[in-house]
């Protein structure tokens, strides 16, 4: 029983997994805070991070201050 339970998890990982992946208004957890919202993704220094709204409103004026700072 215990590795069906096991297995159920794997499937479940994957299914969420390919969710976060695909969706277009995804939810999923805030690479900066940990809150589970719907994510915006943005690229910074060369990364991609998927971000709150929140968190996404600061990185977006930060990477407005490193285009002034150079
Ligand atoms: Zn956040």
């Amino acid at each position: 029983m215990k590795r069906a339970l096991a297995i159920l998890l794997v499937v479940c990982l994957i299914i969420s997994f390919t969710f976060i992946l695909g969706g277009c208004s995804r939810k999923g957890k805030c690479e900066e805070c940990g809150r589970v919202e719907t994510l915006k993704t943005i690229e910074f220094d060369g990364e991609k991070y998927h971000l709150c709204k929140d968190c996404y409103t600061i990185v977006e004026g930060l990477k407005e201050l490193a285009s002034i700072f150079g």
